[in-house]
This record gives structure tokens, C-alpha cells and sequence, in this order.
């Protein structure tokens, strides 16, 4: 319905908003948020939400931080824009890479800038392709994911995504794409089978799929520490040591995509700190900038960087390059961003609160429509079921998840509904009074949806 004086359903005209159902979305409209405040965000009528998605996963200081727009102002006051081609350079973009090389893995080295986590995964896969031509095997093209995954929308970061709403009738994936089974226990594990043991089979489903290629075509294996988008997936224990393993033994190259786990999500720095990887490539974003400006990192290992650098003397220049890659003002917001992490010590508050959070979460596991609770520091999931003993999904899946959702705008809530689990990823300031408003919105609107399914809708 119309709001007097709202912009509410009026940009319905002109945006193609990305993950509507496009017809469904003209007749209903968008909530129109206007502005942030901390946690929380503020639509046109002026009623307030818990943003329990920090956006899309991104905003770890909250949606009203002076200092971001401080050193946004400055930037665009000394130089608005300058690009990295030709021998040229910015000053924030060298520090921002000076300071992403010291924080990560001790093997990364090298930094490429882009706008998108999209572009971040198109460009490792050019990358991995680039360096396997410098290297005379031109054969080993193959890159490895899991269903399920998201790894972003352009040709190549879609394709490595594993989920069928991303590419059908987009015709991906494109050749050379393989995708494994998705390490989530619940849902995959077999009757009887612990988690060691189910992590030992998605192990060996790797090394079959590897050896069956054959080795020497497969370039890298992709993956996501904790899986996030595709439905807030925390491997089992020894997953990634046995994953790591099989990419050592056949010369792999380990990507870890951390544009949602890097940066304190989980209360380690990285993902790939929490969990014991060891990437040859790691892929940032989102709470690099807190999303106050579109901005994506590829860091390189030594060994990458020399063959793609040598490539590049030999055929003239490293052909790869966006034009906004590093951009001035969006490395001096993270620059800015990574103070205000630091200084506040975000990473441990994340810690702290996600130890809260995942109790408060645990607490709804004996609840009826409650299937699965999950997650690990400050990311979690509820996964409905409509029938707990049997772990059936709801008919149509995502019929719950959606009431919920929008049950949670009405209490001033906003979630994501992935299928009918919903997830929690709020930003890092979040306090232990934040959690539990949060929460108890939550069970409002849980509550809500248990009446609605009683009601046999
Ligand atoms: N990788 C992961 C793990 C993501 O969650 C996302 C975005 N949700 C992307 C890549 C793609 O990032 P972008 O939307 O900036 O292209």
C-alpha cells in the first residue's frame, strides 16, 4: 500500500531490482531505507530496523560513522580519482596493500585491486588461467567449487557459484567447472555417519573427482571458509586440514573467498585464521570498506605473482585491470575502516557477542518449527523444517523463510530468508543489549510464522 509523502513502490518503474521476483516486486515496492544509526536503519516513515544483515554482510562499524566519511571528504578533497594502469598509483591504495599483506596469511604478497567481489573471483580465475599459460601447461584451466557456494554473479564468479537460482537460464556454469558436495552435516550426512567420517567422504569425493579429471587439469579449488550466502554452512571440524591436503598432494591452488568472513566475522581476523587455512589466493571485500565504497582485494601468493609477472614482461603487460581498480577514495575509507576494526577491537567483539548470539540462537533448537541451529562467531542460521524427526523441508522450501522475513520487517527486523533458513550476520559493534533486542524481535516474528503454519496457510 501507498505511504502519503513516501517514496515507497515509486522507483518501481525504473530500478530492476537484483534477487526480486521482478513481477511480484512491481505490485508490492521496496521498503525505502533513508538512513542508518549504529545497528540500525530507518525507512521513509521513519520506522527503525535492527539490521541483522549488516546489509549484505558488510557493514562491521555500523551505518553512521563519522570517521568513514571524514576520510572519504579528504580524498575526494586532495585527488577524487586516479587510476592504477600505466605506471601510475595512488597513495591509499599503497598503503591499503602494504596493510593487507601484513594482516593475512604470511605467504600472500601481492595485491589486485577491484571494485566487486565479482570481479575479485573473475580475476583469480583469469589469474590462475594466466599463470598456467606462463607456465607452459595450458592444460590445467580446471577450478573446483561446491554446490551451494556463492562466489558472485559475473560469467566466471557465477559460474563458480553452486547455486541453480544463479544460473539457470543464464547458461552457466561455463566449461571447465566442477562443483563438490557442500560440507554441511545436517543436511548431507549420512545415517550413522559422524562428522569426521563425513568429512573424510567429501575429502575423498575431492580426490576421485581430481584423480578422474586427471590432476594435471585442475588449477585451483574455491571455497568460502564457513560457506555464508549458500546458507551459513559451518564445516565439520577436519574438513579444511583434509581439503588442504588433497590440493597440496596435487598442486592445487587454494582460494579462499573471505569477502564475508574476512576481517573479524568469525572473531579471528580471517576466516582461513579460524579454521587453519593456508590460501594461495584469498579474495576480500564488503567489510574491507564496511560498503560505505565499493572496493575488492585478490591477495597473491610469491610463487603466483612470479610466474604472472614474467607472463607479463614477456607478452608486454599484465592485460587485467579495472578502472576504478584502487580507487583513491574507496582504499582511503578501508584504510579508515581498518583503524576504527583495530582501535575499537571489533575482532574481539565479535568474539564476545558471538558467543552470546549463538546461545540465544541455541535456544530456539527445541522449538517445533526449528530444524538446525548454526554458525560460528558472529554469523549464525536457524534452518526451518516442517517436520523436526524428519528434517522436511516446507512445500514450497522457502515458504516459511519468506513469511518470517517479512514478519521481521513488521517488527522491525531485517534478516535474509536463504530458502527457509534465516540468517543473522549484524555488524561487529553490535553490544550484548543490541543481541538480545535482536532476538527477541526474532521470536516475535518466529512466533507469528508458528501461527500462520498452525493455521494451515
Ligand atoms: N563471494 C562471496 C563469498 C560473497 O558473499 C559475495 C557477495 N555476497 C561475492 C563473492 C560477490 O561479491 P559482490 O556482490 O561484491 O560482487
Amino acid at each position: 500500500s501507498q505511504i502519503p509523502n513516501s517514496l515507497h513502490g515509486q522507483d518501481i518503474a525504473n530500478i530492476l531490482h537484483p534477487y526480486t521476483n521482478a513481477v511480484r516486486h512491481q505490485e508490492v515496492g521496496p521498503i525505502v531505507i533513508e538512513r542508518g544509526e549504529g545497528i540500525r536503519v530507518y525507512d521513509d516513515t521513519g520506522k527503525d530496523y535492527i539490521e541483522a544483515m549488516a546489509g549484505l554482510w558488510s557493514v562491521a562499524v555500523g551505518f553512521s560513522e563519522p570517521r568513514l566519511v571524514e576520510a572519504a571528504t579528504r580524498q575526494l578533497n586532495a585527488l577524487p580519482y586516479y587510476h592504477t594502469f600505466t605506471h601510475k598509483s595512488n597513495e591509499p591504495s599503497i598503503r591499503l596493500a602494504e596493510r593487507l599483506v601484513a594482516m593475512s596469511p604470511a605467504r600472500l604478497s601481492k595485491v589486485f585491486f577491484t571494485n566487486s567481489g565479482s570481479e575479485a573471483n573473475d580475476t583469480v580465475v583469469k589469474l590462475l588461467w594466466y599463470y598456467n599459460n606462463a607456465m607452459g601447461r595450458p592444460e590445467r584451466k580446471k577450478i573446483i567449487s561446491r554446490r551451494r557456494a556463492y562466489h558472485g554473479i559475473t560469467v566466471a564468479s557465477g559460474s563458480l557459484t553452486g547455486l541453480p537460482v544463479n544460473q539457470q537460464d543464464f547458461d552457466l556454469p561455463i566449461a571447465g567447472v566442477r562443483h563438490l558436495t557442500c560440507p554441511h552435516f545436517y543436511r548431507e550426512g549420512r545415517e550413522g555417519e559422524t562428522e569426521e567420517a563425513f568429512a573424510k567422504r567429501l575429502a575423498d569425493e575431492f580426490e576421485a573427482l581430481v584423480l578422474a579429471e586427471g590432476p594435471e587439469t585442475i588449477a585451483g579449488f574455491i571455497g568460502e571458509p564457513l560457506m555464508a550466502a549458500g546458507g551459513v554452512v559451518p564445516p565439520p571440524a577436519t574438513y579444511w586440514q583434509k581439503m588442504q591436503a588433497v590440493c597440496r598432494k596435487y598442486g592445487i591452488m587454494l582460494v579462499a573467498d573471505e569477502v564475508i568472513t574476512g576481517f573479524g566475522r568469525l572473531g579471528r581476523t580471517f576466516g582461513s585464521d579460524y579454521y587453519g587455512i593456508d590460501p594461495d589466493i584469498m579474495v576480500v571485500s564488503k567489510q574491507l570498506t564496511s560498503s560505505y565504497q565499493p572496493l575488492a582485494a585478490v591477495l597473491i601468493s610469491d610463487e603466483l605473482f612470479e610466474g604472472v609477472a614474467a607472463n607479463s614482461a614477456r607478452i608486454g603487460m599484465f592485460g587485467h585491470g579495472f578502472t576504478t581498480s584502487g580507487h583513491p577514495v574507496a582504499t582511503a575509507v578501508a584504510l579508515a575502516n581498518l583503524d576504527i576494526i583495530e582501535e575499537r577491537g571489533l575482532v574481539a567483539n565479535a568474539a564476545a557477542m558471538g558467543e552470546i548470539l549463538q546461545k540465544g540462537l541455541a535456544s530456539y533448537a527445541d522449538h517445533p518449527l526449528v530444524g538446525e541451529v548454526r554458525g560460528a562467531g558472529l554469523i549464525g542460521a536457524i534452518e526451518l523444517v516442517s517436520d523436526k524427526a524428519g528434517k522436511t523441508p516446507f512445500d514450497p522450501v522457502g515458504k516459511a523463510g519468506r513469511y518470517l522475513f517479512e514478519r521481521g520487517h513488521e517488527h522491525g527486523l531485517i534478516i535474509r530468508a536463504i530458502g527457509d533458513t534465516i540468517a543473522f550476520c549484524p555488524p561487529l559493534i553490535i553490544t550484548q543489549s543490541d543481541v538480545a533486542d535482536m532476538l527477541a524481535r526474532f521470536g516475535r516474528a518466529l512466533d507469528d510464522t508458528a501461527t500462520y503454519l498452525r493455521a494451515g496457510a
